[in-house]
């Protein structure tokens, strides 16, 4: 789930609280390029009873596409992991400015870099907050339509974000004591990938995911059972800034989190 430190609406403890109303016992809260809701969500589910693991979504590249990659229980102290976060949330600064200025190029010249960061309660920039801003100035309707006309991976004024390969992702969460799972796989489709991410320790899937038919995942759990990676799933929420989903939306049973658990104890997952 995501909060406002990244491209959520919010709160940690909000959603803690959501959670908890929506009878779930665990969750995971996996911002983008940032940890920093993790403690408060830590602290608020001690009140509420539930537990709250670590996590994280970092962003990789394969030939111009973006592979997701979540990281779970992290260790939040972990230095490299903190180092790197805090260089891949400055690049994401660099590059709203930079589609500020492809967008320019295109005539939108009343957007300025306050008016995104108007949008966004956290120091990881992205274009769901670019996207509102879009909407706000009135060059889209809505968001689906401000990425379909200006900031999608095909248009004109996309900029990509930090190039890092999903072996390094892999590497940086594994490194911080965290199991390295590829997220939703049916968004990405590029299934062709997922065994050279084994052979560079990738430790699961996200097999179960809203709004994803049936016959999808019984390909995803076959998929996993073949490459023997841990089965996660979740709503991927984001609050109001995503409104096909919701927390709750989507359940998976306590023993495949007990799975992710006892898989991140395992000697060999840090070799
Ligand atoms: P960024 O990390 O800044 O590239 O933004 C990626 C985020 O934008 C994704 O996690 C989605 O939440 C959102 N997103 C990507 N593509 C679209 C789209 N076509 N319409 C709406 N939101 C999108
Ligand atoms: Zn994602």
């Amino acid at each position: 789930m995501h909060t406002i430190y990244s491209d959520g609406s919010e709160a940690p403890e909000a959603v803690v609280e959501e959670a908890c109303h929506a009878g779930l016992s665990c969750i995971s809260i996996t911002d983008h390029d940032t940890m920093g809701a993790v403690k408060m969500a830590q602290a608020a589910a001690v009140e509420w009873g539930i537990e709250v693991i670590s996590g994280i979504e970092l962003s990789a590249e394969v030939n111009g596409k973006d592979i997701h990659i979540l990281g779970y229980f992290l260790d939040l102290e972990n230095a490299l992991l903190k180092q790197k976060l805090e260089e891949f949330r400055t690049t994401r600064f660099s590059r709203i400015a930079q589609m500020i200025e492809n967008l320019k190029k295109q005539g939108i010249d009343n957007l300025s870099f306050e008016d995104i960061k108007a949008e966004s309660q956290s120091d990881a920039l992205g274009r769901p907050h670019l996207a509102a801003a879009l909407v706000k100035k009135g060059w889209a309707t809505n968001s689906w339509q401000a990425f379909d006309k200006f900031i999608g991976d095909k248009c004109t004024a996309y900029v990509p974000k930090h190039q890092q390969s999903p072996k390094e992702a892999i590497a940086l969460i594994r490194q911080a004591g965290g199991v390295a799972v590829l997220a939703h796989p049916m968004v990405t489709n590029r299934d062709e990938l997922i065994a050279s991410f084994v052979d560079v320790g990738l430790g699961g899937l996200e097999v179960y995911y809203p709004n994803c038919p049936d016959a999808v995942v019984l390909y995803y759990e076959g998929l996993a059972r073949k490459y023997k990676l841990t089965m996660t799933g979740g709503s991927d929420a984001h609050g109001k800034h995503k409104t096909n989903t919701w927390i709750g939306k989507r359940r998976i049973p306590c023993e495949f989190v007990e799975q992710l658990r006892a898989r991140s104890k395992r000697p060999e997952h840090f070799s």
